[in-house]
């Protein structure tokens, strides 16, 4: 199927992209690898498209003192090849490395895929497992929301309608940290029917009939998990811990 006819707005500047999108039916484009196939399915039919990633800074990745600044619309792509300075000891290129293929990683965005919210994506988990934070922006000014506040159900976030996400704020991992990440899917590159991920003083685990579940701490399992999440848990931490011994 195709999509029904929209028109495709370029944004310059953040004020001109928030009141394109304050007009009926108008909604924001990254790389357009969740868009576009859920426009050519028309579930949904946008009448204007704003595209976000011309805007100021969302390009930028920069180092902070407490760790990375990363713009919305830096691509899968990047961060696998290290094009973004490394905070996390190569989690987020390892993690970017497994999602879909090099043509997705390409023009996906981090920004996008956290604003469509897939429980069974990768880096909604991900950054709620980092302790990050999200920077949007909106009629009424910037504000900066939890990670692990931001999937409030499947593709559902706490973003505002007509709010922008601009960057995602990534705390640095201690030098020399482990991480361990699982995810298991039936294909290399496809969404996950569940993942776990280890890194230092957490542990977390998604599946795809749900927002992502904190789970606990690294040094022992919580109880009360189901079969599934405790396969996960433990090949994340089995993961790390391989990490550890073989550093
Ligand atoms: C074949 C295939 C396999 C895939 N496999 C995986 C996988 O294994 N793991 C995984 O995690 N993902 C996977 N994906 C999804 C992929 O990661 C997409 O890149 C991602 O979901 C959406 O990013 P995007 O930049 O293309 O966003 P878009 O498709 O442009 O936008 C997605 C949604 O977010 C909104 N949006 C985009 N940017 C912003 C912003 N800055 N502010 C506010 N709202 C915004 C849009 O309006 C839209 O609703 C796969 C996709 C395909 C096509």
């Amino acid at each position: 199927m195709k999509p029904v006819a929209f028109d495709y707005a370029p944004a310059e500047t953040l004020a001109g992209a928030l009141a394109a999108l304050a007009a009926p039916g108008a909604k924001p484009l990254s790389g357009g690898q969740s868009l576009a196939p859920t426009m050519n399915l028309r579930l949904v039919r946008p009448a204007t498209l704003v595209d976000v990633k011309p805007l100021p800074g969302l390009r930028d990745a920069l180092e902070t003192p407490t760790g990375l600044r990363l713009g919305a619309a830096i691509t899968h792509a990047e961060i696998e090849d290290g094009a973004v300075p490394d905070v996390t000891c190569g989690f987020l290129a390892h993690v970017a490395r497994g999602i879909a293929y090099r043509a997705v990683r390409n023009r996906g965005t981090i920004g996008g895929s956290l604003c469509h919210a897939d429980p069974a994506a990768d880096w909604p988990s991900c950054m709620a497992a980092l302790n990050a934070t999200m920077i949007v922006a909106g009629q009424g000014g910037e504000r900066r929301i939890p990670a692990r506040e931001w999937m409030r159900a499947p593709f559902v976030t706490a973003l505002a309608a007509g709010e922008i996400l601009l960057a995602v704020e990534i705390p640095r991992l201690p030098p020399g940290s482990r991480w361990g990440y699982a995810k298991i899917n039936r294909k290399v590159g496809e969404f996950a029917k569940a993942l776990g991920v280890a890194l230092p003083g957490v542990l977390l685990a998604g599946a795809i009939e749900g927002p992502p579940a904190l789970l606990g701490s690294l040094d022992d399992l919580p109880p009360g998990l189901d079969a599934q999440h405790r396969q996960l848990a433990a090949v994340a931490v089995t993961r790390a811990a391989a990490m550890r011994d073989a550093a």
